[in-house]
C-alpha cells in the first residue's frame, strides 16, 4: 500500500533575509532588546513597530510566547485572583494556563459543530459574574465577530482574542485580532510565522499599552520598544506593575520579521491545500467537514473534521491505520492526552465542569496539520489513505455484525 512520503510535522521554513541577520546579531553579541546605554534601534522595536503597522494598531508588544501575552492582556484587562474568566471549552492548553497563571478561574463555554464558541452558551455565562472572555479562534476557526462582540457590549464584558492561529485572516473585512482590546499571537514553530517560540500582543488603548510593556519587563527602557506610547503614559504605572520577564530576544525577533510579509503568500498555499484536502474528504463516508462561513477569510494551516458514526475503538483503528502510511491524525476523543492533544477533561487542576455539547463534538474531532509544501497529488493520497482506512474498519465492523 502507497505511502505518504512527506512529514507533515515539516514547520514553515525561515527565509534567508532572517537567517542572514540572526547571525550578524549572534556575532555582534547583542541579544538583549535592551540596551544600557542606547543605540540603534532593536531589531524587536523593528518587529513591534512592523507588526503594528500590519495589523493597523496603535501599539503593538513582542513577548516571549502567546502565553505570556495572554497572560499580560489578562492582568492589563483587570483580572484579579478568584475572577471567573470565560473561554472556549476547545482551545490549547496555555489558554487555561493564562487564566490560572493570573490566578483567576476558567469558565468554560460550549463548543458547536462547527468548532466554534457556542454562541447561546456565551450568552447565558456572560451573565454569571466574569468580566473578561479570552476568546480562542481554536485551530484558525472564526466565529460570527459580530455577535461575539454583540454579546460582549451587552455584557460589559472586556474581549481578548487569542489568535494563534489566525495571524492574517480576517471576519468579514477586518483582521481577526482588531476586534477584542487585545489580541494576541503566537511565534511558534507550528503558528503562521516561525520563532520556534514568541508571542505578540496589540492594543489601541495607550494605558494598557504602557502597562503591558511594563509587565513584559521593560525595567526603566521602555523608550526603547518600537510601538509603545509616550513616556508621560509610563509615568502613570511605571511603579505599579511588577516585572514579569518575558521579553523576546533579539534572534527571535530577527526570524520572524521577514515572515510578515511571507504571510499573504502562505495564506495562498496553505488553503490551496486546506480546500483541496476539504473537498476529497468531504466525498468519503463517515467524515464530516463542517462548512465555513463566507465571511470567514480564514489562513488554514491545519484541518479538521469529524469522523461520525464510528465508535472510539473504531477512530482510534482509523488514526492507527493513517499513522502506519505515513498520516498522522489527531484526535481530540482520545481518552490520554498526547502531544499537543488535549481537551478540557485533561485539565485537572481546574474542576471540570459539565459540558456534554462539547463532549460529543470532541469524541470524533480530528486535526492534522498541513505542511506549506504539501502539493495536490499528497492531498490526493492523504484523502485515499484515509477512505481506505475507514473503509476497512467498516468492513471489519460488517463482518464482526455478520458472525
Ligand atoms: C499555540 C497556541 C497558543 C499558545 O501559543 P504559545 O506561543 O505556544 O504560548 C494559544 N492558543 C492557541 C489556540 C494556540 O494554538
Amino acid at each position: 500500500m502507497k505511502r505518504l512520503q512527506r512529514n507533515l510535522g515539516e514547520p514553515a521554513p525561515v527565509p534567508e533575509a532572517g537567517v542572514h541577520r540572526a547571525v550578524e546579531i549572534m556575532r555582534g553579541g547583542w541579544l538583549t532588546r535592551y540596551g544600557e546605554f542606547g543605540g540603534e534601534e532593536s531589531e524587536v522595536a523593528a518587529l513591534e513597530r512592523d507588526f503594528a503597522r500590519f495589523m493597523g494598531s496603535n501599539y503593538a508588544l513582542a513577548v516571549n510566547s502567546c502565553g505570556s501575552a495572554l497572560n499580560i492582556a489578562l492582568l492589563c484587562a483587570g483580572v484579579r485572583p478568584g475572577d471567573a474568566v470565560l473561554m472556549n471549552a476547545f482551545t490549547l492548553s496555555p489558554v487555561p494556563g493564562a487564566i490560572v497563571h493570573a490566578g483567576a478561574e476558567p469558565m468554560y463555554v460550549e463548543c458547536d459543530g462547527s468548532y466554534l464558541i457556542d454562541l447561546d452558551d456565551l450568552d447565558r455565562k456572560a451573565g454569571l459574574g466574569a468580566k473578561v472572555l479570552l476568546l480562542s479562534h481554536m485551530r484558525g476557526h472564526i466565529a460570527d465577530m459580530e455577535a461575539v462582540t454583540a454579546i460582549c457590549r451587552r455584557h460589559g464584558l472586556i474581549l481578548i482574542e487569542d489568535c494563534a492561529h489566525t495571524l492574517g485572516a480576517r471576519w468579514d473585512g477586518t483582521p481577526s485580532g482588531r476586534f477584542g482590546k487585545f489580541g494576541c499571537f503566537s511565534l511558534q514553530a507550528y503558528k503562521h510565522i516561525n520563532a520556534g517560540e514568541g508571542g505578540l500582543l496589540i492594543t489601541d488603548d495607550a494605558d494598557a499599552a504602557a502597562r503591558a510593556v511594563l509587565y513584559a519587563g521593560s525595567y526603566m527602557l521602555y523608550g526603547q520598544n518600537g510601538a509603545a506610547p509616550d513616556a508621560e503614559v509610563f509615568l502613570r504605572h511605571r511603579e505599579a506593575i511588577p516585572n514579569l520577564s518575558c521579553r523576546m530576544q533579539e534572534v527571535t525577533a530577527a526570524l520572524a520579521r521577514p515572515q510578515i510579509g511571507l504571510l499573504e503568500e502562505r495564506g495562498r498555499d496553505w488553503n490551496r491545500s486546506y480546500r483541496r484536502l476539504a473537498e476529497r474528504f468531504s466525498g468519503l463516508d463517515a467524515v464530516v467537514v463542517p462548512e465555513r462561513d463566507p465571511r470567514e477569510d480564514y489562513i488554514a494551516s491545519s484541518i479538521q473534521f469529524s469522523l461520525v458514526g464510528l465508535t472510539p475503538g473504531q477512530i482510534a483503528d482509523v488514526i492507527d491505520r493513517c499513522a502506519s502510511r505515513g498520516v498522522p491524525i489527531k484526535w481530540f476523543g482520545n481518552a490520554r492526552p498526547e502531544g499537543f492533544t488535549a481537551t478540557f477533561e485533561h485539565w485537572r487542576y481546574i474542576d471540570p465542569p459539565r459540558l456534554e455539547r462539547t463532549k460529543a463534538i470532541l469524541q470524533g474531532l480530528c486535526d492534522m496539520r498541513i505542511p506549506l509544501s504539501l502539493t495536490e497529488e499528497d492531498c490526493g493520497l492523504i484523502a485515499e489513505i484515509l477512505g481506505e482506512a475507514i473503509a476497512a474498519v467498516g468492513t471489519e465492523r460488517c463482518a464482526g455484525q455478520a458472525r
